[in-house]
């Protein structure tokens, strides 16, 4: 199994396909009208992936995720809107950060590291405080590996009337989102995650009616969400530099997911991978931060043994030298490290991880047991 480089069991950047490398080694212009075909095919293929074709539109973003929820942010919140942040992990905690930054009022419901919001304390925030005006929301939360339940949240946003904005980040291509029972204002993601293309830009799939509204509200020149948008519409060309390579390999990305049988065909190897590196990593004695019912096919958090030979840094770097790369925990509580089932992984690279668990544990004097 072992490629040249190693294998990334991490939440994107991710092990992507040997097309979707080659699929970057021509240059394009950012004015050409074969690459702005692609850019177009690449927004109607998501917007029909969330079933969005007829309501929403999809608007790419050079940058990371965080530039495309920083630019929705800005573009859809009214300078006299409020949000209710709902957060339980990082990336919760960056959504409110960026609404410090760009001046947009919000309250949080911050339920600490991995304890899902709950569409009961939604109901109560929106109804004590008229004020607000969207909730927003993480799908899959990335820092923990939990799966929040959308679904439950969505109801109780759309029965109060307010505007729902979800952080699909890492859930988006694999996890559904379907634009006629998801009641959403706006879904995010990035290049780099279910989808399995490289970094440098990310999107936003927004109703409509209501980015028409949006012209004048961005507090940024570069991540005004409605301006790309008509910009894009008027000429069909991105209204900055575009990152070229990383769309085509995105395109190329796009058909290896509609050949693997779209969101449900990704999701169920997803699913594939947790549950065999999940029973795997049980029987050797690692116990996972989430009971089963909360873990989602996209992460998992497995908690550091307490035997004080296990260091973390010398773990990854042994299982780095047998061509395995795994993530750091981001808890503020426990020892923690992370293990992703996204990209280019099978079941030959989950059992090589499994495999490399257990002779770096040997090779460390650790001896652990199984958990039940
Ligand atoms: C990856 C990710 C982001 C974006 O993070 P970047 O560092 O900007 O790539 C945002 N939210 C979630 C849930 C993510 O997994």
């Amino acid at each position: 199994m072992k490629q040249s480089q190693p294998y990334l069991l991490t939440p994107g950047p991710l092990t992507t396909s040997d097309a979707t490398k080659e699929a970057m080694l021509a240059d394009w212009g950012s004015w050409d009208q074969d690459f702005n075909a692609i850019t177009r095919d690449v927004c109607e293929r998501l917007l029909a992936m969330a079933n969005a074709s007829d309501t929403h539109v999809c608007v790419p973003m050079q940058g990371s995720g965080s530039f495309s929820v920083e630019a929705t942010l800005g573009t859809l919140v009214p300078k006299d809107g409020k949000v209710l942040v709902l957060i339980n992990g990082a990336y919760g905690k960056r959504i409110a950060q960026s609404l410090e930054y760009i001046g947009r009022d919000y309250a949080v419901i911050d339920k600490g590291d991995y304890e899902p919001p709950r569409g009961d304390e939604v109901r109560l925030a929106l109804a004590e405080d008229p004020a607000i005006t969207h909730v927003a929301v993480v799908y899959c939360e990335t820092s923990s590996g939990i799966l929040n339940p959308i679904d439950e949240i969505a109801a109780v946003v759309a029965e109060a009337g307010k505007r729902l904005l979800i952080d699909a980040m890492s859930a988006f291509g694999a996890l559904p989102v379907d634009a006629k029972t998801l009641p959403f204002e706006a879904v995010i993601s990035a290049a780099n995650k279910c989808i399995e293309g490289v970094p440098g830009f990310g999107y936003a799939i927004v109703r409509r009616d209501s980015l028409e509204q949006c012209k004048g509200r961005a507090h940024s020149l570069c991540l005004d969400l409605y301006e790309q948008w008509r910009y894009m519409e008027a000429t069909g060309q991105w209204r900055f530099t575009p990152p070229t390579h990383v769309i085509v390999a995105f395109q190329q990305a796009l058909n290896e997911h509609a050949q693997e049988g779209g969101c449900e065909g990704r999701l169920a190897r997803y699913t594939r991978n947790r549950d065999q590196m999940v029973n795997g990593m049980r029987a050797m004695g690692f116990a996972t931060l989430l009971e089963d019912q909360w873990l989602s096919p996209i992460i998992t958090t497995f908690m550091s043994p307490t035997d004080p030979a296990f260091e973390f840094k010398t773990f990854y770097n042994l299982l780095k030298e047998k061509g395995l790369i795994i993530y750091p925990g981001k808890l503020t509580e426990a020892e923690s490290f992370r293990v992703g089932c996204i990209g280019q992984l099978y079941e030959p690279q989950i059992n090589a991880l499994l495999e490399a668990v257990a002779q770096t544990l040997a090779q460390m004097n650790i001896t652990l047991k199984a958990v039940a």
